[in-house]
């Protein structure tokens, strides 16, 4: 057991006794880890101020892959997040981004390709690079492709035929034709919208502007999408919790 460094995003803080933390954390390295900071409630180095979820720390830590919970050591900021911080919808959001990578990621294993989406997608929502819903629909599909349960935006699930509408049940979009329940529509434009959500580069989100139907739809469609094929995720809670502040 050695005294490693990661940069990890703080997922969520739990106390333990009066004195000590336990902090879940998706690092790049080392993949969802649980570490415990012995001490640190009543330690005077304020290393509890970077411990909270949101933030993107480097951290040194004591790793053994045979212990289920990890030896925190030191910690610093990567980024801070501040800007997040001083907004409701910001921190919804991004509770929203974590809550996610919490439920969908389950074992120590390092994906680097998944951190840095995450790692990006925070700095996106905390500097204001495009409307927000946007880059939390981008994190949702590019999520959902890293995780292998990609929507198939093209053809319908029963025919094949292109895709100009979709009706989406069952977990799967199809044609006007083979459609009996209409469950969730998604109009021309959605259907455009998303596939050009999937291709843009994050740095150009901004470009992309949704009218309001189409926000609607496609914020429906991938809620839904997620319901059925995300176990354990009937509802996105930090989204609950911000629409029921806002409205
Ligand atoms: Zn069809």
């Amino acid at each position: 057991m050695g005294l490693k460094s990661t940069s990890g995003i703080v997922l969520k803080t739990f106390s333990y006794g009066d004195t000590s933390k336990i902090i879940r954390c998706y690092t790049r390295d080392f993949g969802k880890i649980s570490l415990i900071a012995k001490g640190v409630k009543k330690s005077k180095t304020l290393q509890i101020g970077y411990l909270e979820p949101i933030n993107c720390i480097s951290i040194d830590l004591y790793y053994n892959s045979k212990r289920q919970l990890q030896i925190f050591s030191k910690a610093e900021f990567d980024h801070p997040f501040l800007s997040i911080k001083n907004s409701i919808k910001k921190l919804s959001y991004s509770f929203a981004v974590i809550e996610l990578i919490d439920k969908t990621v389950s074992g120590e294993e390092s994906h680097l390709q998944l951190f840095n989406l995450t790692k990006n997608i925070l700095s996106a929502i905390n500097d204001n690079r495009g409307k927000i819903n946007t880059i939390f629909w981008f994190f949702q599909l590019k999520l959902l492709n890293l995780l292998g349960f990609k929507p198939n935006l093209s053809n319908c699930s029963n025919c094949q035929n292109s895709l100009i509408t979709a009706n989406f049940f069952s977990g799967e979009l199809f044609c006007d034709k083979c459609s009996t329940v209409k469950q969730i529509k998604l109009n021309k434009n959605s259907l455009n919208m998303l596939k050009s959500i999937n291709k843009i580069k994050i740095e150009n989100i901004s470009k992309l502007n949704i009218h309001s139907i189409e926000r609607k739809e496609i914020g429906e469609f991938l809620k839904q999408y997620y319901s059925y094929h995300i176990d354990g995720l009937r509802e996105i809670k930090s989204l609950r919790v911000m629409e029921s502040i806002l409205n």
